[in-house]
């Protein structure tokens, strides 16, 4: 990992961890490793589902809010540092230590707080998982 202190990440730091070629178009839930399952794929299939039915601005917003948090906790991109050192962490919930030490705060996505917030609203879904609930 870098030595260099965490501070506030820049787009270019975003930039680099990311590497090229990531993106967040809907659909891509299944990732090119196909390792996107749990609770970040049902979270971005609620989504879409979402945005698909929507019939009001308000609706269109809740997704775009909603869409908003998910690209932002997410697992590490393909290629990037994070996705071989911790492959199922949460980017969004950040880092912890320096150097060596740096950690994902949220080491398993399925635990991300953000996520698991917006699967909330899916409680009544069949691929909803009591797991994931709030404690
Ligand atoms: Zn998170």
């Amino acid at each position: 990992m870098s030595s260099t202190p965490r501070k506030s990440l820049t787009a270019g730091d975003v930039a680099e961890r990311l590497g090229a070629g990531w993106s967040h178009a809907a659909g891509d839930a299944a990732g090119p490793g196909g390792t996107r399952t749990g609770l970040d794929a049902f979270v971005a299939e609620r989504i879409a589902e979402d945005e698909r039915s929507a019939t009001t601005d308000r609706e269109r917003k809740e997704a775009a809010a909603k869409r908003l948090i998910i690209s932002r906790h997410r697992r590490p991109a393909p290629g990037s540092a994070w996705a071989k050192a911790a492959p199922d962490c949460c980017e969004g919930c950040r880092f912890h230590g320096e150097g060596a030490g740096e950690r994902p705060v949220t080491e398993d996505i399925d635990e991300c707080p953000e996520l698991r917030a917006v699967a909330s609203v899916y409680d009544g879904h069949p691929a909803y998982e009591r797991r994931w609930a709030q404690a």
